[in-house]
């Protein structure tokens, strides 16, 4: 008897992506400016590639103008700066985003620095993290992943504040930000990670998981405390020979048994997947706004 209710991404980021359509073609329209978001992308990963082309395809489908760069797995550091830079100069780009990872020769502190804090759309830089940890200090940018969990929440009305919330993984680009995102919400926030020991007596504590750890099932019904909120963000793909490329994709959530157990939670695919690339274009909207001093 599944009693959760299903947080549809899919949905909310069809939403997002019509209002900012309307918007960026209120902005044409009325000043003349399309906003531009530049991608680079460095050597041959297949999956990098298809992110790299959803992402192009997705602005288009807004009216975002989209640049790539395509640089060969053996270029040096040197030429991935030089387009970074090139982009930070030039005008008609008002975000910036560097597919990651990057081939392991290169230093990707080194790289995510280069990037202009007003165009870091991926909310990668160092002072846009730092300034997210900071109590009083507003990051210019977000992490897309990180933000989209919270846009979920928001748009089904779900509380934040006072509640506890439970982040499992704590990585640069979803596990640490999320949970800095949850605190600046006034959730009360507890991480979990590889070395914490009996995580599920910490999650049962929670009114908000949000799972980001890469752990086809890790996290069971029994995990979860009657009528919390489960936010999945894993993507992990497990054999399936049913399937026509032979493997699908699942969360870090056993999703049967959570829809037993929580209140609301997120499917896999269609859950905090699509969220990504909406919150990636409203980056770049506010990016082009901000660019130009509109409100
Ligand atoms: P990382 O591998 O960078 O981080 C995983 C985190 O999970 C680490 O902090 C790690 O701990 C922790 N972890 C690993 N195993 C366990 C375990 N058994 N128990 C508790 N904690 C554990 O992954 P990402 O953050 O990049 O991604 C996480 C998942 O989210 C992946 O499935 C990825 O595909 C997906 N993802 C989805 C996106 C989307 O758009 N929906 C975007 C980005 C990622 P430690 O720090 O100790 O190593």
């Amino acid at each position: 008897e599944a009693s959760a209710k299903v947080i549809d991404g899919k949905l909310v980021a069809k939403q997002i992506r019509d209002e900012i359509a309307a918007e960026v073609s209120r902005m044409k329209e009325s000043a003349g400016i399309v906003p531009g978001l530049a991608v680079i992308l460095v050597g041959d990963r297949k999956d990098s590639a298809t992110y790299v082309r959803n992402k192009k395809k997705a602005c288009e489908s807004v009216g975002i103008n989209s640049f790539e760069v395509h640089l060969p797995e053996e270029s040096t550091e040197q030429e991935v700066l030089k387009s970074i830079l090139g982009f930070n100069d030039d005008p008609s780009v008002h975000g910036i985003l560097v597919q990651l990872p990057l081939p392991s020769h290169m230093n990707e502190e080194n790289i995510l620095n280069a990037v202009s804090i007003e165009k870091d759309v991926d909310g990668f830089h160092p002072l846009n993290t730092g300034r997210l940890a900071m109590r009083g200090r507003e990051p210019l940018f977000v992490p897309c992943t990180p933000k989209g969990c919270i846009e979920l929440l928001h748009r089904y009305g779900i509380d934040i504040k006072g509640k506890r919330a439970v982040v499992i993984g704590r990585s640069n680009i979803v596990g640490m930000p999320v949970a800095l995102l949850l605190q600046n919400e006034d959730a009360t926030v507890s991480i979990i990670h590889s070395r914490t020991k009996n995580p599920e007596d910490i999650t049962r504590q929670a009114d908000i998981i949000i799972s980001a750890v890469g752990q086809p099932n890790m996290v069971r019904g029994k995990w979860i405390k009657p009528g919390a909120v489960v936010i999945d963000v894993g993507i992990n793909p497990v054999e399936d020979a049913a399937h026509p490329r032979g493997y699908r994709l699942v969360g870090d959530v056993c999703y049967e048994e959570a829809c037993k157990v929580a209140s609301a939670v997120t499917p896999v695919p269609g859950g905090v997947g699509p969220m990504t690339i909406a919150m990636l274009l409203a980056n770049t909207l506010s990016a082009a706004k901000r660019a130009y001093n509109l409100a």
